[in-house]
C-alpha cells in the first residue's frame, strides 16, 4: 500500500480484462441493456415495439476471465446470454448519439449469466434485479479489440453453443438499440467513464446450464472465448 495513502483497510484491485495485442483495461462499472433483440424480448414474454431500453448493473467484479465458472448454488436456472459488450474509454453526459462512437476505446463478447428463476420471481414480486443478474462471476468475458484494430463493426455473427451444439445465432446489426444509442440513452442517467463496459442483450435461444457444461462464444471478426461450468 501506497505510504500517503490513508485507507483503513486495502483498497480494492481493479478487475481488469486483457486487450488483445497487449494491455489491460481497468474495469469500473458493468451495465447492460434487456430486451434489444426483438426475438429474445418476444421469447421473454416482451413487446419490443412498444418498450424502451431497460438497463441493469452488475459490480465490476462480475467480470471474469476464468475458463472454469463453479456452478451457481443459489439458483435453479442459471442461464447464459451471450453480448456483444462495449468497452468506453472516454466518459461523458448526454453524449449525443452522432459522436457517441468517440466514446468507445474496443469492443469485446460476454455472457451476462442470469439467475432466471430469482429473475423471475423479482419481476413477479415488484423486487430489484440485482441478486438474478449482478452476483460473483456473472459475467465472463473475452478480451477486448481496440477500436483501432477493428474499427466498428455494424455487423457481426453473434453465437453461442453448449458442448458444441448452437444454441444462440443473432447478429449485432439485429440489435433494436445501436452501440450509438445505448451510449446516448445511457449518458442521460449516468455519467459514463472510462473503464465502464455495456453488455448490449441478447438474441434468442438463452437456456440453461449444468454442470460440466462447455460454452463457446464468439462475435466473428471481434472475439471469442469459452468456460466451463465446474
Ligand atoms: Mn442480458
Amino acid at each position: 500500500m501506497s505510504s500517503s495513502a490513508n485507507f483503513v483497510i486495502d483498497p480494492p484491485v481493479a478487475t481488469s480484462v486483457p486487450v488483445a495485442g497487449g494491455g489491460l483495461f481497468p474495469v469500473r462499472r458493468v451495465f447492460c441493456v434487456g430486451r434489444n433483440y426483438a426475438d429474445h424480448a418476444r421469447e421473454m414474454g416482451n413487446n419490443p415495439d412498444i418498450e424502451p431500453p431497460v438497463f441493469f448493473t452488475k459490480p465490476a467484479d462480475a467480470v471474469t476471465i476464468r475458463e472454469a465458472i463453479p456452478l451457481d448454488q443459489v439458483s435453479k436456472q442459471l442461464d447464459y446470454e451471450a453480448e456483444l459488450v462495449v468497452a468506453i474509454g472516454s466518459g461523458g453526459n448526454d453524449i449525443p448519439a452522432a459522436t457517441a462512437l468517440d466514446h468507445v476505446y474496443g469492443y469485446s463478447v460476454g455472457c451476462d449469466l442470469t439467475r432466471r428463476d430469482l429473475q423471475k420471481e423479482a419481476k413477479n414480486e415488484g423486487r430489484p434485479w440485482d441478486m438474478a443478474k449482478g452476483f460473483d462471476l456473472s459475467a465472463p468475458i473475452a478480451a477486448i479489440r481496440a477500436v483501432s484494430e477493428i474499427g466498428h463493426p455494424r455487423s457481426a455473427a453473434l453465437t453461442l453453443a453448449v458442448n458444441g451444439v448452437e444454441r444462440q445465432k443473432g447478429n449485432i446489426d439485429q440489435m433494436i438499440w445501436s452501440v450509438a444509442d445505448i451510449i446516448a440513452y445511457l449518458s442521460r442517467f449516468v455519467a459514463l467513464a472510462p473503464g465502464d463496459l455495456i453488455f448490449t442483450g441478447t438474441p434468442a435461444g438463452v437456456g440453461p446450464l449444468k454442470r460440466g457444461d462447455h460454452v463457446e462464444i464468439e462475435a466473428a471478426g471481434i472475439a471469442k472465448f469459452h468456460f466451463q461450468m465446474i
